[in-house]
Parts: structure tokens; sequence; C-alpha cells
């Protein structure tokens, strides 16, 4: 198969609760430098290592809508919130990967501060039969390749797979990880939720329809 007939897709995974503009402006950025066709947002029914999500699932999904409305590329994915029991990302990605075919690499969007966990998923080693990792810095979480930072057998399990240009990524259907320059952000979900309880301002930190969404549905007070 020619690199060009393969198309690129980007899957982002989280708890989103709620989405806000650092997952946003990444993602719009990671579909431009890796032209990607869509970017799949994925939230998390029950997420796997953390608490349980302060917002429902339904309130976080339709937050999500809310948010990526506007952009053509951006595709809310239900099938986490859908499925029962806990979220593994692992479960989706074989999924997606059976539904697109062959013709499609799946890139996976990821914080460093969630990639330096990452042998602590379910299968962790099969995702990377399954996906591309793309993953981005955040203000306080950098990642350089082979980062000594990385718990040792995740490090091992990597050292072969980085790559440093996004045309590599057509290279290969899965296994690859690209570390994505993107604009740091220092927003995060538990400062939003943190600020809503306190009475203090969001606002720029997510949009304006998602705050009002939050507020109309008295969501994280
Ligand atoms: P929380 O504080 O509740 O953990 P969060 O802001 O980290 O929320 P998540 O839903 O946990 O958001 O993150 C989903 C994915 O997005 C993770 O891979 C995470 O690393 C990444 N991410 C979140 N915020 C940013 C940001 N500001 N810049 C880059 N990546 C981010
Ligand atoms: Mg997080």
């Amino acid at each position: 198969m020619s690199k060009s007939e393969f198309s690129l897709i980007g899957i982002f995974g989280g708890t989103f609760d709620p989405i806000h503009y650092g997952h946003l402006r990444v993602a719009e950025e990671i579909v431009e430098t890796i032209d990607l066709q869509k970017m799949y947002f994925i939230p998390a029914g029950n997420p796997w290592l953390r608490p349980v999500p302060i917002a429902s699932s339904q309130h976080r999904a339709e937050i999500v809508q809310i948010a990526i409305q506007d952009n053509p590329r951006f595709i809310l994915d239900k099938r986490e919130i859908n499925r029962e029991g806990i979220s593994y990302s692992v479960d989706s990605l074989r999924e997606l990967k059976q539904e697109f075919g062959k013709k499609t690499v799946l890139c996976f969007v990821i914080g460093a501060d969630a990639f330096i966990k990452l042998a602590k998923w379910n299968n962790w080693r099969e995702t990377f039969n399954l996906c591309h990792f793309i993953i981005v810095a955040r203000p306080g979480h950098q990642l350089i390749s082979n980062h000594d930072m990385l718990p040792i057998k995740l490090q091992e399990e990597c050292s072969k797979r980085w790559v440093s240009s996004v045309s590599s990524l057509r290279s290969s259907n899965n296994g690859l990880l690209f570390i994505a320059p993107t604009t740091m952000l220092d927003i995060s979900a538990t400062t939003i939720r943190a600020r809503i309880a306190a009475g203090e301002s969001v606002r720029y930190l997510v949009s304006d329809a998602v705050l009002r969404y939050i507020k109309a549905n008295q969501i994280y007070l």
C-alpha cells in the first residue's frame, strides 16, 4: 500500500470534566500539523486510574458537543459513555481499527502527564499495534524522546518507536511515537472545577457556550 493511500485520524480520549481550551487548541494544532482528516473526542464513561468524574457522562458529552460544534473536523464519539464498566482506551482503539479498516491510521493524542502512566493501562502493549501516539507537552509536564522519567518498562517498549517528523507517521500503520509541537496552555479541568466551586471566573478558559451550559445546569458548584 503506498503512503498516499493512508488517511490519518486523531483520537482524543479524556475525562473532559469539562473540556477546555487547552484540549481544543491542542486538537486544532495537531489536525493542522499532521493533516488529520478528523479528530474524534471520546469522553471516558468510567475512567480507569482516576476518581469518578464530577459531571455526569451525559453532561460531559454534551459539553464536548457544544465546544466542538463549529469545527467540521471535530467529532464527538460517545462509545465509552455508552459502554458498561470501566472505559479502557484499548477497547475503543480495537473497535475503531475494526470500523475504519486498514487504510486508516489512528493517531491517539495524549498529554505528557498521561503518557508517563501508559504502562498502567489495560493491555497497554497492545495499543502500539493499534495506533500511533501523538504526545503533547503541558506546563510542568514536558517530555523528550526516551526521557528517563518514563518508567523503565515503558522506556524500553518505546525506545525504537520515536519519530521526529510528521511524514514518518505515514510510513507505518501503528506503533510510532511523535512529540507534537503545540502551544502550551496552562489550563486544567481541575482548576476550572475548583474556580467554579469557589465562585470564580472561568471565562476564556472554556468557551462562552460551554460556560452557559455549565451555569444553566449548575455543574461543579
Ligand atoms: P483533570 O485536571 O481533571 O485531570 P485535564 O485538564 O487534565 O483534567 P483530561 O480530561 O484529564 O483534562 O485530559 C485529557 C487529555 O488531554 C490528557 O491526555 C491530558 O494530558 C490532555 N490535556 C489536558 N489539558 C491539556 C493542556 N492544557 N495541554 C495539553 N494537553 C492537555
Ligand atoms: Mg488530566
